[in-house]
């Protein structure tokens, strides 16, 4: 007999599931269906491109990295052979007004976390001072475990370690805004820890940065969904999800659906934005108490968003040759030159296309775009002072209010695991329980625990072998140094 399980939603999560499930055994015996229920009409979610409409070119809402440490998301890219489309950089750029330019490039000889002594004195905005703080404040955070920070905001612990202020805008700010979408301030420790162990001090190839050069819609739209499809998953795309009833008589849910027939399943995955999902399902979401959970860090809306924009420009030239650069003490945060050649085969009076990434609550948050547009163009003319002051043939600004859920202390003992007291019901999305915070690599994870929770319920009559998720083996100093 055929069972059938309803994935809602097709970002990275739904399509993670969607893969682990047809490599499942009783998927591959034609056991099982599998649907993947979208309300848009391509798949990807938050991973995705716009036309831009003079053009003609697609360009994605906004520039996403992943890292070396997000071993989840690369293994899946590779087993759907699609890691291809990433360029993978082992260093970074870092370039501040006052200070210019310096790499960042972890040792390839000492080993992991010593190899990131030399990375960080490279930093010319770091003060001798400011490098002895972090020192000291890596090597405290390697000796405390994760979970004796889940309380406490970063800003806190930071300052209560000894990070002057200095120090604090200068690193902390810049790479905790970065990994997490939002300011030490709201985020967690154990968020912050997340970042600084696993992607950076843990293992050699943690820090490097994959970033794609194809458009999103391509690789998580296009070449992701018709793999599966070929596979048998079947995508019902354009009908939004309205409502999941249960019917308990005969253990199947109703899925209700915009303009099209409802679909029946024995096992739901939930698999959308944590606002839809917390909508349908609050009891699961920290919103009524829930049974052995602890209310000591606060109410119950305790989830909020961070905004990240995307600020794309067509400059009538190239204003340097590297292909990204972290930008520290200026409004930009992130410079992207081209990342997915978008601009290659485009006539030059469409100008050359580049994208700076600022996230977070900023200072020009409430600005109008011109104003915007003019101040980021103004910072790069004075970053790349040799190309010359350059005109703006064209640009737009993305900005996504609801682009990642700020890991904040409240939050994160609020995050559901996938597996739910509902037997046929399971949770999947970048919000879930994971440990990471709204990232690709977190959707990836969530997928793949959603569809081990499918499995492991009574579908499988078998136990099914899936892989879970492995982290980035650490070295034998970092196991030794971190708790
Ligand atoms: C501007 C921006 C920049 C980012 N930068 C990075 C980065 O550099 N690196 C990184 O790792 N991550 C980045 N992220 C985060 C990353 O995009 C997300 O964490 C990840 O894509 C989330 O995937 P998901 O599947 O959990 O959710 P989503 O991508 O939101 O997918 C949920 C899906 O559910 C669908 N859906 C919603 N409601 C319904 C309904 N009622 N019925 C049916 N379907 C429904 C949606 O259409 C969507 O397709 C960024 C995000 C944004 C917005």
């Amino acid at each position: 007999m055929t069972c059938r399980v309803v994935i809602v939603g097709g970002g990275i999560a739904g399509l993670s599931a969607a893969e682990a499930l047809s490599r499942s055994g009783i998927f591959r015996r034609g056991e099982l269906q599998v649907v993947v229920a979208e309300s848009r009409r391509e798949t990807g979610g938050r991973a995705g491109s716009f036309v831009e409409s003079s053009s003609g070119q697609t360009v994605d809402y906004c520039q996403h990295v992943a890292m070396g440490c997000c071993t989840t998301l690369l293994d899946l890219l590779e087993r759907m052979n699609l890691l291809h489309h990433f360029q993978c950089y082992d260093e970074l750029t870092f370039y501040h007004p006052e200070h210019g330019f310096s790499r960042f490039r972890p040792s390839r000889w000492l080993p992991p976390p010593l190899h990131l002594s030399s990375a960080l004195s490279s930093l010319k905005h770091l003060t001798k001072k400011n490098q002895r703080e972090i020192r000291a404040a890596l090597w405290r955070l390697m000796r405390t475990s994760e979970s004796n920070l889940i309380d406490v905001t970063a800003l806190v612990w930071l300052r209560s370690n000894g990070q002057s202020e200095e120090t604090l805008e200068r690193f902390w700010d810049v790479i905790l805004v970065s990994a997490l979408g939002d300011r030490p301030k709201r985020v967690s420790m154990a968020a912050a820890r997340k970042v600084m162990i696993d992607g950076f001090a843990g293992a050699r190839h943690a820090s490097d940065v994959w970033v794609p050069r194809r458009p999103l819609s391509e690789i998580f739209g296009n070449e992701f969904r018709i793999s599966l499809a070929q596979r048998g998953i079947v995508f019902e795309l354009g009908h939004a999800v309205r409502q999941l009833n249960w019917n308990a008589e005969s253990n199947y849910w109703s899925i209700e659906r915009s303009g099209a027939e409802p679909v029946v399943a024995e096992h739901v995955i939930v698999a959308t934005p944590w606002r839809v999902s917390r909508r349908w399902f609050p009891e699961f979401w920290g919103d009524q108490p829930t049974e052995g959970r602890s209310d000591r860090t606060g109410p119950a809306t305790a989830f909020a968003s961070s905004p990240i924009t995307g600020v794309h420009l067509w400059l009538d030239r190239s204003l340097t040759s590297m292909p990204h650069v972290v930008m520290v003490g200026t409004l930009a945060q992130w410079f992207f030159q081209d990342p997915i050649k978008t601009t290659e085969d485009a006539s030059p009076t469409e100008g050359v296309y580049h994208q700076i990434v600022i996230s977070g609550r900023h200072a020009g948050s409430d600005w109008p775009k011109d104003k915007l547009v003019s101040e980021v163009v103004r910072e790069l003319s004075e970053a790349f002072p040799e190309a010359g002051t350059p005109k703006v043939l064209k640009s737009r600004v993305v900005t996504d209010p609801h682009a990642v859920f700020s890991v904040s202390p409240e939050t994160q003992v609020r995050r559901p695991a996938s597996k739910t007291s509902c037997p046929s019901l399971h949770l999947a999305g970048d919000a879930i329980a994971t440990g990471w915070p709204a990232t690709m690599e977190g959707a990836a994870i969530s997928g793949q625990l959603a569809a081990k929770s499918v499995l492991d319920s009574s579908i499988a009559k078998v136990a099914e072998e899936l892989s879970i998720p492995r982290e980035l083996e650490r070295g034998w100093l970092a196991r030794r140094m971190i708790r």
